[in-house]
C-alpha cells in the first residue's frame, strides 16, 4: 500500500483488465503510476470470466473481429493494429500462461485458470512499479483549464496526477465493482455518455409459458425472433426456459438486438422451433407412427418419445389434449396443434431480466471524444479511457477482453508522453 502523500505521475482508475494493463505499461514506460480499485481486491470480473476459465481472445482476423463489436468497431482499428491477439498471447506466453484454441476460434490459457490471469497481470504490473490502493474509491477527476490535475476519493481526499487513466469498467455484475462510475465521473468532466443497456443478459417473456418449463435446456432449437412483423434473428442452437423467460447461448448472443429493439418501442417475438431438423410434413408423419404405435396408451405417454419429459404437460396442456386422452382418438385437428406448437413455442419478450445480469454494458463514453490512436479524451487533457467505460460491446467469444486489454495497452503507452 502507497502512501498518498507520495506523488504520482498517473492515476489509472480500475483494476480489471484494462487498468491493469494501462498501469503497467505506463509504468515500464517509466511513469510513476498510482493504481486505484474501490473493490478489496484487483480483478474480481476477470477471474470469473470464461465460467472461470477465461476467453482471453479470438482467432479471428482485424475485420471479423472488429463486426463483432457492431457499428462502433470501427474505433478499435487503430488500438489493434498497434496490439492486438498476437501481442496479447506473446505477452501472456511471457508470463507463463500458455493458450489453446478451442471451438469457435475461443482462446483460453490451456490450464483454464482465470483466476491465475488475473494474478500473473497484476504481478506483471507490481513488478513494473505500479504502486496499488484497493478499498479506495474515486469519486471525481479534477479538471483544471481543459486539464487534468488529479482525482478526488470518496471522503474528498485529492490525489494529483498530471495524467489519468478511467477504466472502471462497464455497470453489469456490480459485485464485481463494476457498477457504472466512470459513465458519472466521465460525465462530469463534459463527457457524452451514449445510453446505458444490458447485453448478453437473460430475457423476461410475459405469461407463465418459460415458467412452466423451467430448468428445460433445449440443445439443438431454432430461434426466431420478430421486432414488430420482420424476422430479425434466425438462430440455432442451445437455449433455456427459466423461472423468468428464457437464457442459453443462443438467447444471450441476440440479447442486444432485442433490448434495442425493445427501447424502440418494437414488439419483439420470439418463436421457438423444438424440431429443426424435420419440416411440418416430416413431424406430422412422424407424430401419426408414434400415435399408431402407441394405440391405447395415453398421448402423455407417447409424447415421450417426442419431447423431454418438462415439456410434456405444457403440450398438451397447449394443445387442449385431455391428461388420459388415449392415442387413438387424437383428431387431426389437435395434431395439428402439436406439429405447429413443435414448431414454433411463442413467447413474447418483455425485457432484459435486469441491467446488473448482463455480462456486458452496452453504451458509454462517446467514442467520437476519444481519439481513437491514444485513448486520451478529446475534451480533456491528460485524461485517457481504457475498456468497458467506452461505449464498446462484443458478444462472446474472447472479443470484450481483447478490447480491453488493447484499448488499455495504448492509453498505457500513450499517456506517460503526457507527462514529460
Ligand atoms: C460472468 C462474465 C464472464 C465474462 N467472460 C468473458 C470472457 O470469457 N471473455 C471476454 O472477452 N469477456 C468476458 N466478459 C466481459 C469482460 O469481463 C469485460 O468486458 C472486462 O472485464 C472489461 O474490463 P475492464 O477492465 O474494462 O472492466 P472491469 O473488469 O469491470 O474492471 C473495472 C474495475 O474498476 C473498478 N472500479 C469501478 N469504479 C471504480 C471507482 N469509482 N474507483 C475505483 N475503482 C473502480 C472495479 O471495481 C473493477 O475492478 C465476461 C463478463 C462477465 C460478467
Amino acid at each position: 500500500m502507497g502512501s498518498i502523500q507520495e506523488s504520482f505521475d498517473l492515476i489509472a482508475v480500475g483494476a480489471g483488465p484494462a487498468g491493469m494493463m494501462a498501469a503497467g505499461q505506463a509504468a515500464l514506460a517509466g511513469a510513476r503510476v498510482l493504481l486505484l480499485e474501490k473493490t478489496d481486491a484487483v480483478g474480481k470480473k476477470l477471474s470469473i470470466t470464461g465460467q472461470k476459465r477465461c476467453n482471453l481472445t479470438n482467432t479471428l482476423q482485424i475485420p471479423a473481429f472488429i463486426e463483432r463489436f457492431g457499428r462502433e468497431g470501427r474505433f478499435l482499428r487503430q488500438a489493434f493494429h498497434q496490439f492486438f491477439r498476437d501481442e496479447l498471447l506473446a505477452f501472456f506466453t511471457e508470463l507463463g500462461v500458455e493458450t489453446t484454441v478451442e471451438r469457435g476460434g475461443r482462446i483460453f490459457p490451456t490450464n483454464g485458470d482465470a483466476p491465475e490471469v488475473t494474478h500473473k497481470l497484476w504481478q506483471w504490473a507490481s513488478d513494473a512499479g505500479v504502486e496499488l490502493r484497493t478499498g479506495t474509491r474515486v469519486e471525481h477527476i479534477a479538471v483544471e483549464k481543459g486539464t487534468v490535475q488529479g482525482v478526488t476519493l470518496t471522503g474528498g481526499e485529492m490525489i494529483p496526477a498530471k495524467a489519468v487513466i478511467l477504466a472502471t469498467g462497464g455497470a453489469t455484475y456490480v459485485g464485481t465493482g463494476s457498477s457504472g462510475d466512470g459513465y458519472r465521473i466521465a460525465a462530469a468532466t463534459g463527457h457524452t455518455i451514449v445510453p446505458l443497456r444490458p447485453a448478453l443478459v437473460p430475457m423476461k417473456t410475459s405469461g407463465d409459458l418459460a415458467q412452466r418449463m423451467q430448468g428445460l435446456p433445449l440443445r439443438n432449437a431454432r430461434m426466431q425472433v420478430f421486432f414488430d412483423q420482420n424476422r430479425e434473428i434466425d438462430a440455432f442452437g442451445e437455449l433455456l426456459f427459466t423461472h423468468f423467460g428464457i437464457s442459453g447461448p443462443i438467447v444471450l448472443t441476440h440479447s442486444g438486438e432485442m433490448v434495442d429493439a425493445l427501447r424502440d418501442g418494437k414488439k419483439v417475438r420470439v418463436e421457438i422451433d423444438i424440431k429443426p431438423a424435420l419440416d411440418r410434413g416430416q413431424l406430422d408423419k412422424r407424430i401419426v407412427r408414434e400415435l399408431d404405435k402407441a394405440g391405447k396408451q395415453y398421448v402423455r405417454t407417447m409424447l415421450k418419445q417426442l419431447l423431454p419429459h418438462k415439456m410434456i404437460a405444457v403440450c398438451t396442456q397447449e394443445c387442449a389434449i385431455s391428461f388420459d386422452q388415449p392415442c387413438h382418438q387424437v383428431t387431426a385437428e389437435q395434431r395439428k396443434h402439436m406439429v405447429e406448437w413443435m414448431k414454433g413455442i411463442v413467447l413474447t419478450v418483455t425485457g432484459p431480466l435486469s441491467m446488473e445480469s448482463g455480462m456486458v454494458t452496452m453504451g458509454g463514453i462517446a467514442l467520437d471524444e476519444v481519439d481513437s490512436r491514444t485513448m486520451m479524451s478529446k475534451k480533456v487533457k491528460g485524461l485517457f479511457f481504457a475498456g468497458e467505460v467506452l461505449d464498446l460491446a462484443a458478444d462472446t467469444g474472447g472479443f470484450n477482453l481483447q478490447a480491453a486489454f488493447s484499448t488499455g495497452w495504448v492509453a498505457g503507452i500513450n499517456a506517460p508522453l503526457r507527462i514529460k
